[in-house]
């Protein structure tokens, strides 16, 4: 069956690649189909595909080609919106037999695969169980400090409270690694054990069991399901995206919330930046009481490190970590709550190894990786140049020459404008390296492109493709 294959092609891509490169870029490949010994694998974004066929659509062959004989080659394609999600009850059959094109209708069918007997409504009941909570995750083992103060405090709040709902939704906007999850399992946690009915999803989740409830007509079920519930938490809402879906999405907070039932839900990003969802879902979840985590500051960065080496001693006993240690690293590492762990693992790793005593020194040597890494690449314009070039089909002596045919100018603007945002030139340097050309020149093309990003959505994809593979 190749849709086995595929799901090991995806267990070994993940194994190999690693979990952060496979979550950023291939976990929302999809399989559609297989035809002429061609799969075609489908991602959400016109930017996906490109960055994949970039940079690992060698690997996905390969890989493909090793666990199923029926496929030779792969296609990435972009997902039309779900178009027809909305498939209307009594069509199974069509659905059974037209699987291209839409990529709702394969959950469902795997699914019924799956099961010999098929019980649509227990199975749609099983797809939207919450997913695990993470019983480390809890408000004890969340160190508060000024950035998150608040955070904290609400969800404390909410999870504690008993009686309709306070603050609905609460709305938790955070960057990576700032807490956002962690919160949200510590909300569940503590819920469940005051006896509450808490469904925990994260946007894949409720997408995922929304879909396959629909396609398995149960969505019915789906609903009455979770509006039977005492708090809904749902992380990271900014995936949640097509039509229908965020429909439904919009009708089950609607009727949560008017019912006085409590849901919390984690971006990150504002209410009024979720771009996949329209007007009247995005007023909804603004219209509770919104809160941010900011960037962790140095204190609160040396109370995680604290408390997750104090995690770590109940386990390790000997493992230590001295205070001027924690300084180095809270000081070091000034990204997230992801990196602070990945430098304690790094610590205890080399404690191990060398069973010997944390020194500063060793501990600039167990993160080095961790910091280097996230120092920002130097690009250099003639890599820009010769990038934008060939990514044009045109030459770079094409982007440093007189002509002004549409076909060349445009990657030279383009080209202009990365070497501006991208490195420390100034505008007249910039000039002289496209050329010779008068700094006047630069400036006109940086602000032309500025200009055109601002309503060109494939444009603006387009240029973070590149900015990234610059940067990579
Ligand atoms: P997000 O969901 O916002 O990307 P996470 O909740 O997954 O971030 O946090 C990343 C890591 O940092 C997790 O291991 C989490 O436990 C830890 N972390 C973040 N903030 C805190 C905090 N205030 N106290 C303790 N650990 C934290
Ligand atoms: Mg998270």
């Amino acid at each position: 069956m190749v849709e086995e294959a595929w799901t090991r092609v995806k267990r070994r891509l993940r194994a190999e690649l690693g979990e952060d490169v496979f979550m950023s870029w291939l976990a929302r490949l999809e399989l559609e189909d297989v035809a002429e010994s061609c799969a075609r694998l489908s991602v959400p974004t016109r930017f996906l595909k490109s960055w994949i066929e970039a940079h690992y659509l060698e690997r996905v062959v390969t890989t493909f080609r090793s666990e199923s004989n029926s496929v030779a080659s792969v296609a990435i394609v972009v997902r039309s919106v779900m178009r027809d999600t909305g498939a209307k009850a009594g069509d199974a059959a069509r659905r059974a037999t037209s699987l291209k094109g839409n990529v709702l209708q394969q959950p469902a069918i795997q699914e019924r695969s799956a099961t010999s007997s098929p019980q649509p409504a227990a199975r749609a009941e099983a797809e939207i169980a919450s997913a695990p909570l993470d019983t480390r995750l809890t408000f004890e083992s969340f160190v508060v400090g000024r950035s998150n103060a608040l955070a904290h405090a609400a969800a404390e709040r909410i999870a504690r409270h008993d009686g309709s709902a306070l603050y609905n939704p609460l709305y938790i906007q955070a960057g990576v690694g700032l807490g956002k999850t962690h919160l949200m399992h510590a909300i569940g946690n503590e819920a469940r054990g005051a006896g509450k009915r808490v469904i925990y999803l994260t946007a894949d989740r409720f997408m995922y069991g929304f879909v396959a409830s629909l396609k398995a007509q149960t969505s019915h079920a789906f609903k009455e399901r979770l509006r039977g519930i005492d708090l809904l938490v749902i992380d990271d809402v900014q995936f949640i995206q097509g039509r229908t879906i965020q429909q439904e999405f919009g009708h089950t907070l609607n009727a949560l919330i008017d019912s006085g039932r409590q849901v919390v839900v984690a971006a990150d990003r504002p209410p009024a930046e979720l771009d996949s969802l329209d007007e009247r879902v995005r007023s909804r979840l603004g219209g509770g009481l919104v809160v941010e985590i900011s960037t962790l500051d140095e204190t609160l960065r040396a109370g995680i490190l604290e408390q997750r080496v104090a995690a770590v001693k109940a386990t390790h006993a000997g493992f230590d970590v001295s205070p001027a240690v924690v300084t180095y690293v809270a000081r070091a590492i000034a990204t997230n709550g992801r990196d602070l762990e990945g430098a304690v693992n790094r610590l205890l790793a080399h404690a191990t190894l060398t069973s010997s005593v944390i020194t500063l020194e060793t501990a600039e040597l167990a993160i080095r990786d961790l910091v280097r890494s996230r120092e920002p690449k130097r690009v250099r314009i003639e890599d820009i140049q010769k990038l934008v070039a060939s990514r044009y089909n045109v030459s770079r002596s094409d982007i440093l020459s007189e002509r002004r045919t549409a076909a060349v100018v445009k990657p030279r603007q383009i080209a202009m404008y990365l070497s501006k945002v991208l490195t420390l030139r100034s505008l007249p340097e910039i000039g002289r390296r496209f050329g010779g050309r008068d700094h006047t020149t630069v400036l006109h093309a940086v602000r032309k492109i500025e200009k055109a990003l601002e309503g060109d959505t494939m444009l603006s994809e387009e240029v973070e493709l590149l900015k990234r593979m610059l940067q990579e």
